[in-house]
């Protein structure tokens, strides 16, 4: 059984007075959830909000690593300076990130090795753009962004991976993908999954979220659907009562 996952991630919302009351309103409305719950916050917050959660449910996770241990890189993070704060997942390959920063499939998959090299849980992003999707091309994207995030990624690790489905038109738009088609959809990712790996691996280990404008109104449907296993959160991620009601959707 895969175990639902819904993850917020608040991008570049909230200082530390803001993580405190936000967070402080979610704890006790997620405490029973059924999912595992994570929040994906902005690094300045990371060490107020792992204080703030600790003895809850609620796991830790940033938004993005940087693929070097250590070294000349000016501004960037190291997955060591996150293990050391608590967190435990990270989001990679967010489409902010490959739009605006030239995050590319091979960036991707360096970050995903450094991230497991020192026991961070990756959440991999992957998902077309509205021209690749009328042009046709929703399966060539997604397996080629699949196969290149997973390069040399051993199978043993994949129980740590989680790949959150996110069609890069619905994030932020107010439009979802329906349920039907987002199931569709990842039904492709897992079957990339399978060749890459394995049907055991494919249907067992390695989760697969969707992410696009799930808010309380579509949550229920979204994961009604047996492909989809869990949600990545933005907008709604930021109300406690909003994000609340998508985890126990
Ligand atoms: C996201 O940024 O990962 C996302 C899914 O955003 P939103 O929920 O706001 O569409």
């Amino acid at each position: 059984m895969r175990q639902p996952i819904i993850a917020g991630n608040w991008k570049m919302n909230n200082t530390i007075a803001g993580t405190k009351a936000l967070l402080t309103d979610l704890i006790p409305l997620v405490k029973d959830a059924k999912a595992e719950v994570v929040v994906c916050v902005p690094y300045t917050n990371i060490a107020a909000a792992g204080e703030l959660i600790k003895g809850t449910n609620i796991k830790l996770g940033a938004e993005n690593v940087h693929w070097a241990e250590k070294g000349a890189f000016t501004g960037e993070i190291s997955a060591d300076m996150l293990v050391e704060l608590g967190v435990e997942y990270v989001i990679i390959g967010h489409s902010e990130r490959r739009q605006y920063f030239g995050e590319t499939d091979q960036t991707v998959n360096a970050r995903v090795k450094a991230a497991l090299a020192k026991g961070l849980k990756p959440i991999i992003c992957v998902g077309e753009t509205l021209e690749e999707r009328e042009g046709g091309l929703v399966k060539d994207v997604l397996v080629r962004q699949t196969t290149e995030a997973f390069k040399d990624i051993d199978k043993s690790q994949l129980e740590n991976i989680v790949i959150a489905y996110e069609p890069v038109w619905a994030i932020g738009t107010g439009k979802t993908a329906t349920a039907q088609d987002a199931n569709d959809t990842i039904a492709i990712i897992r079957d990339t999954m399978a060749n890459l790996y394995c049907k055991d691996c494919a249907e067992n280990k390695v989760r697969i979220q969707y992410g696009g404008s799930m808010n309380p109104k579509n949550a229920s449907e979204l994961m009604a659907m047996p492909q989809i296993d869990g949600g990545l959160i933005g907008g709604a991620s930021l109300k406690a009562v909003d994000f609340s009601q998508v985890v126990k959707y």
